[in-house]
């Protein structure tokens, strides 16, 4: 079985400390903080929090189906954010990971020519992501288990409300 690189709830705690610390000890101050969903929504929220930025807004995109297999190219799904929304904002963009670096990059370009500048903040890299994000807390080539989603959905109980 290939490597897994197993991120628990209580690391992810100091993760997304961690990276939020390098962004403001960077000097970057977003006004805005975009997570890319689904992946990207907690570590936004939890960057906006450490960070103190209460505009969080999000976009979909669609890229994986499942352990390394992917669609073609990353989709957006809606709803679209309005990118009149952005104009001459300081966005950073969250993910969870950079992989092939092809979600960052969309997101990126989408916002490029509205915003006054664009950040890129993920917790993990992977060394072949064709865009380098900005921040990462940290560089594997394994692939990840994050605490979201990691177990499976849950499914309906019968019977615990007929006590
Ligand atoms: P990319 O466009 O950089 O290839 O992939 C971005 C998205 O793919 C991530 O936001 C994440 O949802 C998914 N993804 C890529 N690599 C991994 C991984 O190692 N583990 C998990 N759980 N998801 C991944």
């Amino acid at each position: 079985m290939a490597e897994r690189e197993i991120l628990t709830w209580e690391l992810y705690g100091t993760a997304s400390r961690e990276l939020a610390q390098a962004v403001a000890d960077s000097g970057y101050e977003p006004t805005i903080v975009l997570g890319i969903a689904r992946g990207g929504l907690i570590p936004a929220g939890s960057l906006a929090y450490a960070l103190d930025c209460k505009n969080l807004f999000t976009m979909s995109v669609e890229f994986y189906t499942g352990v390394d297999t992917r669609l073609d190219v990353p989709v957006m799904l809606p709803p679209f954010l309005d990118r009149a929304d952005l104009t001459g904002a300081d966005v950073l963009i969250v993910d969870d990971v950079a992989d092939t670096g092809k979600t960052l990059e969309l997101v990126h370009d989408f916002c490029a020519d509205h915003v006054r500048t664009a950040r890129t903040a993920v917790i993990y890299e992977k060394p072949h992501s064709t865009m380098k994000p900005d921040f990462a807390w940290r560089t594997t080539d394994a692939w990840i288990n994050f605490p979201w989603s990691t177990m499976p959905p849950v499914v309906r109980r019968t019977g615990v409300l007929d006590a």
